[in-house]
């Protein structure tokens, strides 16, 4: 039988730089046996026991920074300093992060109880699902792989990766960086390959899917986790909105919104894909906007600002999104034409467009290139409804110096999050959780939950088991009366009268102790 193999393109050159042999899906099963079995030991480990192989891990990333950063950009396209500092960055920044708050997190956590539960004391536990499935894209590749694969290993789950076919070899980089940090056999298996493999990994029934990639293909993940009733996070797309106020810092707007439109050239899920502007701006930030968009260096050197695309069918969806737009009348403020694009090459201009309305797919669609539509807008209830009115909701941004109007606003915005005179940066403080509403997913990671979603949530309640019996327990005889006097007591509005309450309480004690 012939070995299928992952090809890895260069996308600047397009040339081969390696084939990775891909995992067949009758490796799957054992796949799974393997993570079951070590499942046994990695589950029983202290919190701490596990963060060891985690600080050998931030160890030997560290010590292999630069080499990580290479391999990114070559599997990616994109410059290395983006490789570092919003690939290697949130993975090291997640990782000390375990350190200092995963014991805490994962630990038994003390919940009040209800004083009619008297002499009682109340728990959550948190114990590890078993067998998490990550499958991950290819526009971040190491961090939106290694952040739930972390987040599930450091619970005591085992994990099955898949990460995307488009960057095959950023899998291998983390396979290797898994191994070299000695972590146990079946702790954390990589599966290799395309959509056919996901699909069969989601098929045997993993104990937990998390999925970071496309709405249609999130959806289709979905319908296979209710028929087997998994737990899944889906992690989806996004069609973000930057409103600008008049009383706005321009200058740090026109910044922000081109490297929030631009960054990773704009293939990022939460990158800036509309921007609308109070109308008595609109004209001095559009001036702005292209004096920042002209400073912009392309290319793959260290000085370099903005890289390629990652895969070509992406600069295809690009190109459409522009066509539509152009055809309806939109104007390009910066860049050129599709007609102009070099068919050979993977860079894409830098495109500002005005002149877009709500029904062009670029306004409607997630482009995920390097395109910032901008619009003007007359009030502050207009900008709102035009920042919602979208199939997606992941992350926003407002820009004022008025902080409560842009409070005010935020909290209007249908959105996972929202960044206020500021883009993006909410998705790098791991205190805080991050997902989206509407079409851009469901569930969130990051911040506690991120961890406590991967374990089942166990409640205990305590009793230290001296007493003979309980006021709600058998025998019910003659106690009725006994608990509407209590009740009424107990939840009235006027407060408790506490000499009253234990009266009916010791009654009601009486009468259980009694023998039938
Ligand atoms: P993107 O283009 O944003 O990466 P996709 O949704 O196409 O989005 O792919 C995301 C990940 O999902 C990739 O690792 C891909 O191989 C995987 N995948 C695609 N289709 C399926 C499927 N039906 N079942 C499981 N995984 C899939």
């Amino acid at each position: 039988m012939q070995e299928e193999k992952c090809v890895v393109h260069f996308p600047k050159t397009s040339k081969h730089i390696a084939s990775i042999p891909e995992t067949s899906v009758y490796e799957i099963p054992f796949m799974y046996e393997r993570a079951k079995k070590a499942f046994r030991d990695w589950s029983k480990l202290k919190v701490e026991e596990r963060l060891s192989y985690f600080t050998v891990l931030k160890r030997v990333m560290l010590e292999e920074l630069e080499e990580l950063a290479e391999k990114i950009s070559v599997d990616t396209g994109k410059v290395k300093t983006e490789a570092l500092v919003a690939d290697l960055m949130p993975t090291l920044d997640f990782l000390k992060h375990l350190e200092n708050t995963a014991t805490k997190t994962l630990g038994r956590q003390k919940v009040s109880t209800p004083l009619l539960f008297i002499g009682k004391k109340s728990y959550v536990e948190y114990m590890p699902r078993g067998t998490v499935l990550v499958i991950s894209p290819w526009n971040y590749p190491f961090q939106l792989s290694m952040v739930p694969i972390l987040s599930a290993l450091i619970g005591g789950n085992t994990v099955i990766a898949k990460p995307s076919e488009v960057t095959p070899y950023v899998g291998v980089v983390m396979e290797e960086l898994f191994k070299k940090a000695n972590f146990p056999e079946g702790v954390i298996q990589f599966a290799h390959g395309g959509k056919e493999l996901g699909a069969a990994l989601t098929e045997q029934k993993p104990d937990y899917i998390f999925f970071t990639g496309s709405v249609q293909t999130g959806k289709i993940i979905g319908q296979v986790a209710a028929k087997h009733l998994i737990p899944i996070t889906l992690e989806l797309g996004g069609k973000d909105p930057m409103i600008v106020l008049k009383d706005a810092n321009l200058k740090r707007a026109a910044k922000a919104a081109v490297w929030g439109a631009f960054t990773n050239s704009g293939q990022v899920c939460m990158s800036v894909e509309r921007l609308y502007v109070e109308k008595e701006v609109y004209e001095p930030l559009l001036s702005l906007l292209k004096e920042e968009v002209a400073k912009l260096k392309q290319g793959y050197g260290l000085n370099d600002d903005v890289g390629s695309m990652t895969f070509s069918t992406q600069k295809e969806i690009v190109r459409a999104h522009i066509e539509d737009a152009l055809k309806q009348g939109a104007k390009l403020e910066t860049g050129v034409p599709p007609h102009e694009w070099k068919e050979d090459s993977m860079f894409l201009p830098l495109m500002v467009l005005s002149g877009v309305t709500r029904d062009m797919r670029v306004i409607q669609e997630e482009t995920f290139g390097p395109v910032l539509p901008i619009i003007p807008f007359n009030t502050v209830e207009e900008a709102i409804e035009l920042a919602n009115d979208s199939e997606y909701g992941l992350n926003a941004s407002v820009w004022s110096s008025d902080l409560d109007k842009a409070y005010s606003i935020a909290s209007q915005l249908v959105s996972g999050a929202v960044v206020i005179n500021d883009v993006l940066i909410s998705v790098a403080n791991h205190h805080l959780p991050f997902g989206g509403t509407k079409q851009s997913g469901i569930g969130r990671y990051h911040g506690e939950q991120g961890l406590r979603m991967f374990c089942h949530e166990k409640a205990i309640v305590v009793d230290d088991g001296r007493k003979k019996t309980e006021i709600q327990w058998y025998p019910y005889k003659g106690k009725y009366r006994d608990f509407v006097a209590l009740l009424k007591e107990y939840y009235s509005h006027k407060g408790v009268n506490w000499v009253k309450f234990l009266k009916h309480y010791r009654e009601l004690i009486k009468k259980s102790n009694q023998e039938s």
